[in-house]
């Protein structure tokens, strides 16, 4: 059996695991990128694109944190990936507003953005509740029916394709091994030594990271870990495109670098069903045209429906098992926004042999799961 030795072993090629493996070269390890291919439920290429912060972490500042360093170390990673390969990934960090469509909408949302300030404590969270005259003169177009917004100067967006693209792109040309159409259903676990099998190669390291999406939850217990994660289904509709007429995304309605409107994205519990709705397409588009009326005279041109790769209380998941050292396993919903700390926080932290003790609060062991021996 052909048999090959690394620094580091990743399993799963997606933003996830294509953020930390770059992390991790450029960290200086020997890398392999294993991923099991096009067939899997791929929520990197379905996802919205925001790299958003004003509404994560509500009663867990620690992820608030996470998620502001991310979006702080975005534009290290967007320029590095586009030094290296000549990518735009399109990152865009204007600040975005949440719209809210009703008086009540508007209360809840103060009051939600206020207890995220008091949370977030000395390390500040700066944030407006904007009425919509105001708001009308930020957004042009705006729906009679929008009362006001959230906004923050934190939030922005990005073309997830091209980051992942620019993240394989440059993760080969630096000396990583991508190895696609890769599965890993069989592996070895002992400290600092693992091993995994597939197609008849063994690949060894003394450190391996599980970053499989919605795979982590059957991979997980064989390497001491828990990743028990479950597929939260998204809607996205997507337009021609338009002048420019947006100048900040909105948690709903974006518009991309090249102009088109992207519309999202639904939350439903149907397990691993991808198949689109015309309902809750229906429901997608009306927000979007309350919100911007002139969107409805844009043609819909493409629409599709990706898995969210979602733990049981929505934040991330990152752990590092106890009984099997240099065991590693990253999970979010949020991999978009997440890539800047994954690339340039989690990966150091990976390549050096522990979790800062800052990510303790993501182990899977705040759920009542146990990792299988
Ligand atoms: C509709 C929708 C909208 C979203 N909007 C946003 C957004 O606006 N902003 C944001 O930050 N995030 C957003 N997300 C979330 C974001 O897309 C995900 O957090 C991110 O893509 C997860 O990446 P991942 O690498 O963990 O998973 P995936 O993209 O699912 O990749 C997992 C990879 O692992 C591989 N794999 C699985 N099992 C194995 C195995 N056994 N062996 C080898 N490889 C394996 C698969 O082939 C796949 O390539 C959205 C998601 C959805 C669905």
């Amino acid at each position: 059996m052909q048999s090959d030795s690394f620094d580091a072993i990743v399993v799963g090629g997606g933003l996830v695991g294509a953020a930390i493996a770059w992390g991790l070269r450029r960290q200086g390890l020997s890398t392999v990128l294993l991923d099991e291919g096009d067939v899997a439920y791929r929520a990197s290429r379905g996802n919205f694109g925001l790299v958003w912060v004003q509404s994560k972490g509500l009663g867990a500042p620690w992820y608030q944190r996470w998620t502001r360093a991310s979006a702080g170390n975005w534009p290290e990673l967007a320029a590095a990936l586009g030094g290296a390969t000549g990518t735009d990934v399109g990152l865009r960090q204007p600040g975005g507003v949440h719209l809210c469509l009703s008086d009540r909408e508007m209360a809840d949302r103060a009051a939600r953005m206020s207890r995220m300030q008091a949370e977030a404590g000395n390390t500040g969270y700066e944030y407006r509740m904007i009425e919509a005259p105001e708001l009308r003169e930020m957004l042009p177009g705006l729906g009679p029916r929008v009362v006001g917004a959230s906004w923050t100067p934190y939030d922005g967006h990005a073309n997830p394709l091209r980051l992942l693209h620019a993240l394989h792109a440059d993760f080969a040309a630096s000396g990583g091994v991508y190895a696609p159409n890769a599965k890993v259903e069989e592996g070895h676990a002992a400290p600092h030594d693992f091993s995994v099998f597939v197609g008849g190669r063994r690949f060894g390291a003394p450190r391996i990271v599980l970053a499989a999406g919605l795979g982590n939850a059957g991979l997980a217990p064989r390497f001491g870990l828990a990743a028990p994660v479950r597929p939260q289904r998204g809607q996205v509709l997507v337009t021609e495109r338009a002048a420019e007429l947006l100048s900040m995304p909105t948690t709903t309605v974006r518009q991309t670098q090249e102009g088109s409107l992207m519309m999202g994205d639904s939350m439903e519990e149907v397990g691993f069903d991808l198949r689109q709705s015309p309902d809750v397409m229906r429901q997608i588009a009306d927000r979007a045209v309350l919100s911007f009326p002139w969107v409805g005279r844009l043609n819909i041109l493409r629409a599709w429906s990706a898995l969210r790769v979602m733990a049981p209380d929505g934040l991330p998941i990152y752990d590092q098992s106890a009984r099997f050292p240099g065991a590693f396993t990253a999970n979010c919903h949020s991999g978009v926004t997440l890539a800047g700390a994954h690339a340039l926080l989690l990966a150091p932290m990976i390549a050096a042999g522990a979790l800062d003790p800052m990510l303790d609060p993501f182990t899977a062991g705040r759920f009542d799961v146990r990792a299988a021996s």
